[in-house]
């Protein structure tokens, strides 16, 4: 399983003169890569940040490996996404040392309000892909910062201003998002995927969203539910379907099909980042990266047109241009 280890200076953030790079940094362990830039981001070089499932893994399917426990122990803070999202993950946590700090960003955003999560279903009490509405993720930002704070206290003043930062780049993320999926002509906002990663789209920007396979991977899609997206396409003539970086893009494939045995032509609409980011040197390489490249992909596919870049986000625009589509 790839796993990276990324210490950075947070983007776009005007860094104080703090003492430079922190020798022992202290070992923050996160789950996901959406869980670790959150840690990354506002730890800058204060916080060591190792993330365990790299670009195209599928959390839903997560198993511990001997190495991930052995990081799990050495860290002095697991961040994870929670509301059941990482696979098998809550049995390891209970078999570590019951002192060890955790902290469950998508449960600490939840809490935090005003955003609310959604109700899940099929053995998922809350719908866990909180990270696909950016001012909902960034309710999680306080709890990250006052959980690294704790760990490294003399980094308190860059941290906040980091955090404040992130908190402002998502917040400006989440309107454009809204402001270009908004163009999506009104017969046209279905967005079909191949699972439920993207309630939270619904949620935050009126598109309609329906998934092969539910919120979670662990069984193949059945004929019945890809013959049911299949009709879906038939009768409401959408023109795209799109696959998922984490999922086997059979799936998809299978409904094009269907769809075709039933005379309607739809087309792939692109490649969504669902439940990882991308690979380090893409746009996707970073949460707000990862967003904007799902945010064009749809409103390209869907019809709609793509708004400018906000000055907030300027340093993603450059990086647009700087790397691999
Ligand atoms: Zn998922």
């Amino acid at each position: 399983m790839p796993k990276s280890r990324i210490r950075r200076a947070a983007m776009a953030v005007v860094i104080a003169l703090a003492p430079g790079p922190v020798l022992a940094a202290p070992l923050v362990v996160a789950t996901t890569g959406m869980a670790g830039d959150l840690v990354a981001t506002i730890g800058g070089d204060c916080i060591d940040a190792e993330v365990l499932m790299g670009p195209g893994v599928d959390p839903h399917l997560y198993q511990a490996t001997a190495s991930d426990v052995r990081a799990f122990q050495k860290a002095e803070l697991i961040v994870y996404n929670g509301f059941g999202l990482e696979g098998q993950l809550a049995d390891v946590l209970a078999g570590l040392d019951r002192h060890k700090a955790t902290l469950a960003v998508a449960e600490a955003a939840a809490r935090a309000g005003p955003i609310e999560a959604l109700d899940g279903e099929a053995g998922y009490a809350t719908d866990p892909h909180l990270w696909m509405q950016p001012a909902l993720w960034s309710q999680a930002v306080p709890a990250v910062e006052a959980a690294l704070a704790r760990l490294a206290p003399d980094c308190l003043e860059p941290m906040q201003r980091r955090a404040a930062a992130y908190r402002q780049q998502l917040q400006a993320l989440d309107r454009w998002m809204a402001a270009s999926l908004a163009t999506i002509p009104s017969g046209q906002r279905v967005l079909l995927t191949a699972h439920d990663a993207f309630g939270y789209l619904s949620q935050g920007y009126g598109l309609e969203v329906r998934g092969v396979q539910g919120i979670s991977t662990q069984a193949e899609p059945s004929v019945a539910a890809i013959q049911s997206v299949a009709d879906l396409i038939a009768q409401r003539n959408i023109p795209a379907v799109f696959i998922e970086t984490t999922i086997n893009p059979r799936t998809v494939e299978a409904v094009i099909e269907a769809a075709r045995a039933r005379g309607t032509d739809v087309e792939v609409g692109g490649s969504l980042y669902g439940d990882a980011l991308g690979q380090p040197g893409t746009l996707a390489d970073t949460l707000v990266g990862m967003l904007i490249h799902n945010t064009r992909v749809m409103t390209d596919a869907l019809g709609g047109q793509v708004i400018p870049l906000p000055e907030a986000l300027a340093p993603w625009q450059q990086r647009r241009e700087e790397v691999a589509p």
